[in-house]
């Protein structure tokens, strides 16, 4: 197969990246060894951060969210729900980091108000809490998000090679375990594999600055809270409960891994995160959580996971542009600096049009056409049946 532009990697930046390049009349191929989204992108939190969680210590990574929070609601409203967000800081908690926060929430220009009656707005609060504040945080459903940003990217010419592993680059050839995908540019957006496929791709192995990081995150099954409920301190562990239809996820820790295929997760790390948990939602130690799943962030090298920036960097590699960083969040900003990057490669040059490009609502239309009784079964077996469409010539 010879197509312009490769693309390893079917997460939030390989699919957004499909759909900018495709828009600009490039021909790509995404490949990827799972489904769509199998890697962190579908096992993240489901927040569309508001950029609040980060004005303290990396106002960069919130300038970015609050745009691009805005740009998604407005692109693909399917997939998004405006719950808002509040931040909560409790009893015992650092009381000047409140000002410092409030001062950073105008600098980033996110939206914000001091909310009073909050017992009557979510109920599971700890009654110790000491101040509370709205901001537009919103829970994102990554999956009908991301079916719809890689059907549109199918109409406008791009191809899928799902469940395709890639193992080894040789020159502008890629060789996976199902033949060979020979192209111009090769775009590696493998997430926290990135370094990987890097190795594979030169000798000199440029070195790629990621962390690794794995977080961690319970799953209730009953709705505790009607916003995202987060604690206002210095980003920490157990922080976050987001609303979920009808669960409640609380999230989650950040430890750097080695290798993201070989993480392992101890009973300390749940033990702890209900502990974090609980001071800010005291119900959640006296509920068992009904399962946990993980994944691993592709951050950017820092001291240390917390204080990681979530800023994103492209590298390029001469025919090969690798991206690590961002967030789910601004992963249509991501693929958009890349795209620039690549389309100037290939002497492409026309502008970035997802800012603008609505997103259907795919996976709905699947599933009402293939419900058999229950909804749920409906968009499981849509997300498949989409699979296979994707891959179809
Ligand atoms: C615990 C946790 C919670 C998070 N919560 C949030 C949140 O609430 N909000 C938010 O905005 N962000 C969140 N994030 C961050 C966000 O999920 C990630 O930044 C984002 O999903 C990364 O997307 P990606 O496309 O770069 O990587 P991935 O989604 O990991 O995609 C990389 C893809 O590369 C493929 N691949 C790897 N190796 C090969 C190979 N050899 N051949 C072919 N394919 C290969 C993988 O299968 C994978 O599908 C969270 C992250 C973690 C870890």
């Amino acid at each position: 197969m010879i197509t312009d532009v490769a693309i390893i990697g079917a997460g939030a930046t390989g699919l957004f990246t499909a759909l900018d390049l495709s828009l600009r009349g490039i021909k790509v191929t995404v490949i990827d060894r799972g489904g769509l989204i199998s890697g962190t992108s579908g096992r993240m939190h489901g927040l569309l951060h508001s950029g609040a969680r980060y004005v303290s210590n990396d106002m960069t990574s919130a300038i970015q969210c609050i745009e691009e929070n805005t740009i998604l609601s407005r692109i693909a409203p399917h997939a998004i729900f405006d719950t808002k967000g509040l931040f909560v800081a409790v009893k015992g908690d650092d009381e000047s980091f409140i000002e410092e926060f409030v001062k950073g929430l105008e600098e980033a220009g996110i939206p914000y108000s001091e909310v009073k009656n909050v017992l009557e707005l979510e109920p599971n609060l700890s009654k110790d809490l000491i101040y509370a504040v709205q901001v537009p945080d919103k829970v994102v459903d990554p999956f009908r998000l991301f079916a719809g940003v890689a059907y549109e990217a199918k109409r406008n010419g791009a191809k899928f090679l799902l469940y395709t592993q890639v193992k080894k680059i040789s020159g502008s050839k890629i060789i996976t375990e199902k033949g060979e995908v020979e192209s111009k540019l090769i775009i590696n957006a493998a997430g926290p594999w990135a370094p990987s496929i890097s190795a594979m791709h030169s000798n000199e192995s440029k070195v790629i600055e990621l962390m690794p990081t794995i977080g961690v995150m319970l799953v209730y099954d009953k709705r505790l809270n009607n916003m995202v409920l987060n604690r206002l301190r210095p980003p920490s562990d157990g922080d976050i409960l987001v609303p979920y239809y009808n669960t409640s996820i609380l999230g989650t820790t950040a430890q750097v891994v080695e290798d993201p295929d070989n993480a392992e997760i101890s009973d300390e790390d749940i033990q702890y995160l209900i502990e974090e948990g609980s001071a800010m939602i005291p119900k959640l130690s006296e509920l068992k959580p009904k399962r946990f799943y993980y994944s691993v962030r592709p951050l950017l090298k820092g001291t240390d996971a917390r204080s990681a920036t979530r800023d994103f960097e492209i590298y390029d590699e001469g025919d090969m542009l690798t991206i690590v960083g961002g967030k789910l969040t601004t992963s249509r900003l991501m693929a958009e600096k890349l795209s620039d990057v690549a389309s100037e490669k290939i002497a492409n040059n026309s502008k970035s049009r997802t800012a603008t490009t609505p997103i259907p609502d795919v996976l709905s239309i699947y599933a009402l056409k293939n419900t058999i009784g229950d909804e749920i079964y409906g968009y499981g077996y849509a997300f498949s049946r989409l699979e296979e469409v994707l891959q179809y010539d």
